[in-house]
């Protein structure tokens, strides 16, 4: 298929390299530590017991902080997504992450400066997808550790994003004169995503039980369902119901923006069972501000969408 004249404009943007942006801070063995944490892993050292950055940790370094678009001085103010707003002009608006690829030359240290460079790597012929028409487009970020002074930057690593910018395949048609004129009908509630790992829960909701995935092998209780044990990696399983009986974990209370078909505010709740497994789920039957960590609740089944749809849902009961 020939290809559409603007594209030009995109195609000499490949191989352009975009300016650096540096690591606010050195790399540190505070970071390391919280990271680690968070991923649930070891801190790794050296054989002399020194502290080493975890190498998929290389990202994190040059990121900006809680405020967006924040780099540190001397970083470039270039957009290395130029070729992205030029094919979404066309109205390849969406956007989808395709794949990342982390590669390392080296472990790096505490006390490195980091910076990275952006390359516009390639940009695909059209494609359709299930998605939808669009590029393949893949940038590719080189991560350099500054020298000390006459030395040589050197190259620690490199991350690989490609994305899928695409025209999607079935776009909301406008609607049609005559249903404007219809009362608008009820929004249905999203409903979930069932896969043969899922569908007992939702047919137990159904049936008016809560029901928690087992573990044949070992007996671990786990939730949310998945296909194999993360304790002994058995893909035996089978149920056991729960009492429906737990405690607020955590919750928040959503306010805005106001999405139908919710009541606002909106509590949300992570309950923890009195089995141990924890789910999320509606509170219902309490005012917002009564909802406390600790509280006791009970399970609920609620029907929606015209019966179609059944959820367990919380209300608070008694200590
Ligand atoms: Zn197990």
């Amino acid at each position: 298929m020939a290809e559409p004249e603007w594209m030009q404009e995109v195609r000499a943007l490949v191989g352009k390299e975009y300016g650096r942006v540096y690591a606010w801070d050195p790399v540190n063995a505070p970071m390391i530590r919280q990271w680690c944490e968070l991923m649930g892993t070891e801190v790794p050292t050296d054989e002399a017991g020194k502290v080493l950055a975890p190498p998929a940790m290389l990202q994190v370094w040059c990121m900006e902080g809680p405020v967006p678009n924040n780099y540190p001085p001397g970083s470039t103010t270039e957009n290395p997504y130029e070729a992205l707003k030029l094919i979404e002009a066309q109205g390849f608006a969406s956007v989808v992450a395709v794949n990342s690829e982390l590669s390392f030359e080296r472990y790096v240290r505490e006390g490195e400066k980091l910076y990275y460079t952006t390359r516009l790597d390639s940009v695909g012929e059209q494609k359709t997808t299930g998605l939808g028409t669009g590029y393949f487009v893949t940038l590719i970020m080189s991560y350099f550790s500054i020298a000390a002074a006459g030395g040589q930057d050197e190259k620690v690593g490199e991350l690989l994003f490609r994305v899928f910018k695409f025209r999607p395949a079935n776009p909301v048609k406008p609607a049609a004169k005559a249903d404007a004129a219809a009362a608008p009908k009820a929004i249905p509630r999203s409903a979930p995503g069932i896969s043969d790992d899922t569908r007992f829960f939702w047919d137990g909701a159904r049936a008016g039980k809560l029901l928690i995935q087992r573990c044949k092998g070992c007996g671990t209780l786990r939730h949310p369902p998945g296909p194999v044990c993360p304790h002994c990696h058995s893909f035996d399983w089978d149920t056991v119901e729960a009492s429906g009986l737990g405690t607020v974990y955590s919750f928040v209370v959503m306010h805005y923006p106001e999405v139908p078909p919710f009541e606002y505010p909106n509590p949300v709740g992570l309950i923890e069972l009195d089995e141990g497994t924890r789910l999320v789920a509606q509170i219902v039957g309490a005012k917002s501000g009564d909802i406390q960590i600790g509280q006791r609740v009970k399970v609920e089944f609620n029907a929606f969408n015209d019966g179609e749809l059944v959820l367990p849902q919380f209300r608070p009961v008694a200590p």
